[in-house]
């Protein structure tokens, strides 16, 4: 029997969760799910300088909103410090590791000399042969072999080998006690039962040291992919100046999760041309394979299409429902039912879901509250737009149903009627209506607005004329 596929996604709440961060996540939970494994989360909480519970709460609230469920209970790395020193003890004990009492200035005057001889800035590995026990100060390296290659076949970049004289001992656990990076990662890792461990590529060089740690453990080895970070279109490192932003703000902007989950997964990844993804698609197409071994730029225009084109597939009551507390942040209770009829009229036309909700402000306010834009007005609100609107008036006075299709029957049968063009006739109406030459289909608006109130725009334009 195969082995049950295992992957997780390892934060460090050293901030909120970001594009690069999401879509390392993403990949993993897409894994697991493709291959009904399991998906964990992990929190690297270790730096206790830089990690804040803010950030945990905001990673967590960022994952919940992805819809990124993970299986187990959530690990904090801060509260497994013993197990990692157990593991410590146990290289100790196989004498895969041994104390140093070199201090940090000694190990900084062995690079620089390093340096000075054009090699790598190393230790030396002055302690290893010490015998040195535990004492204040004193941090645990492990002890390398002294030649050999490191080799593996990253899922991203294909077959990377190293020889082992490029690295140092380097450190386990360090002189405060507190366990390195490396050697946690490698303890959860493996505790965790994962079988496949993909990152982004800041994380390449960490590999083979981890590795080494698995081979002194005699530890089973996950399969690694790196990811290439998400560049600037510039290719200069992600940024808020390349229109970045952190997951958390996404979600007040009133992205789609799924759209910012399709766009993030196909950048690095693809499936033939196909841009456009449900979440059961990308689940049953990525696999592990595809990743695309060269850096992918982000780029905010696509990100908004593909947030439009997801809004735009969403059955009306669930566009509705999702628009509703950003139109109650505008400061209108409206009702769902109110609601679906305006998403149908405006979804064409806004790329998200707080725009969506500004879009509705002409329809929702009163017609004495309705404001106006003065280039319009100027433009339209004149002598032949005030006939034209006292004509209109009456006409649509008579319409019964009040309805969409009779609306527009009328409409144009009053301009074929008395030989004038729609293209005159419209811009007056649309000023009176929405305020601006904005919005939906005429008929739609006025349908939506309702005989009474449609009067009371075009009686408040004609006053302005
Ligand atoms: N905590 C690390 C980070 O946030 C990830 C470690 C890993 O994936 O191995 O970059």
């Amino acid at each position: 029997m195969t082995k049950e596929v295992r992957t997780r996604f390892a934060p460090s709440p050293t901030g909120h969760l970001h594009l690069g961060g999401a879509r390392t996540a993403i990949f993993n939970w897409l894994l697991a799910r493709h291959f009904n494994g399991k998906f964990s989360l992990r929190i690297e909480d270790t730096d206790t300088l830089r990690s804040k519970q803010e950030y945990t709460d905001s990673i967590l609230q960022s994952m919940r909103w992805l819809g990124l469920d993970w299986d187990g209970d959530l690990i904090y790395q801060s509260q497994r410090t013993d197990l990692y020193k157990a593991y410590v003890e146990r290289l100790l004990e196989l004498g895969k590791a041994y104390w140093c009492s070199c201090t940090a200035e000694e190990v900084e005057a062995m690079r620089v000399k390093a340096r000075a001889l054009g090699q790598k800035p190393r230790y030396d590995g002055r302690c290893r042969d010490l015998g040195l026990g535990p004492a204040p100060g004193r941090c645990v390296r492990l002890r390398l072999p002294a030649t050999g290659r490191i080799a593996f076949h990253d899922l991203v970049k294909g077959p990377i080998a190293i020889d082992v004289q490029e690295l140092d001992d380097f450190v386990l656990l360090r002189a405060d006690g507190m366990p390195t990076y490396n050697l946690a990662v490698v303890v959860d890792d493996h505790e965790m039962g994962l079988t496949h461990v993909l990152r982004g590529d800041d994380h390449l060089s960490n590999t083979p040291k981890q590795i080494l740690i698995y081979q002194a453990l005699d530890l089973p080895i996950p399969e690694f992919g790196h990811v290439p970070m998400i560049m600037g279109k510039d290719k200069q490192k992600l940024s808020k100046r390349h229109g970045a932003k952190a997951v958390i703000e996404y979600e007040k902007d009133g992205l789609l999760p799924q759209a910012l989950v399709n766009y993030l997964a196909r950048l690095g990844w693809s499936h033939g041309d196909q841009e456009l993804f449900t979440l059961e698609e990308l689940v049953k197409y990525f696999d592990g394979t595809n990743l695309n071994p060269s850096q992918a730029c982000f780029d905010e225009v696509k990100l908004s299409w593909c947030n439009a084109q997801t809004m735009r597939g969403l059955p009306l009551e669930t566009l509705a429902c999702k628009v509703q507390p950003f139109v109650a942040n505008l400061g209108f209770d409206t009702s769902l039912a109110r609601l679906e009829p305006l998403c149908a009229m405006f979804r064409e036309r806004a790329s998200d879901l707080c725009g969506l909700a500004a879009s509705f402000k002409p329809l929702l306010v009163t017609s004495s509250e309705l404001e106006y834009v003065a280039k319009d007005t100027a433009k339209h609100f004149n002598a032949q737009g005030k006939v034209y609107l006292e004509a209109l008036m009456k006409v649509f006075q008579k319409v019964e149903p009040f309805t969409s299709l009779p609306l527009n029957e009328a409409l144009n049968a009053y301009v074929a009627d008395n030989n004038l063009r729609f293209k005159d006739v419209a811009p007056p109406l649309r000023t009176a209506l929405m305020g601006f030459m904005g919005g939906s289909h005429l008929q739609d608006i006025m349908a939506y607005l309702g005989p009474e109130e449609t009067q009371k725009r075009l009686q408040r334009a004609i006053e302005m004329c």
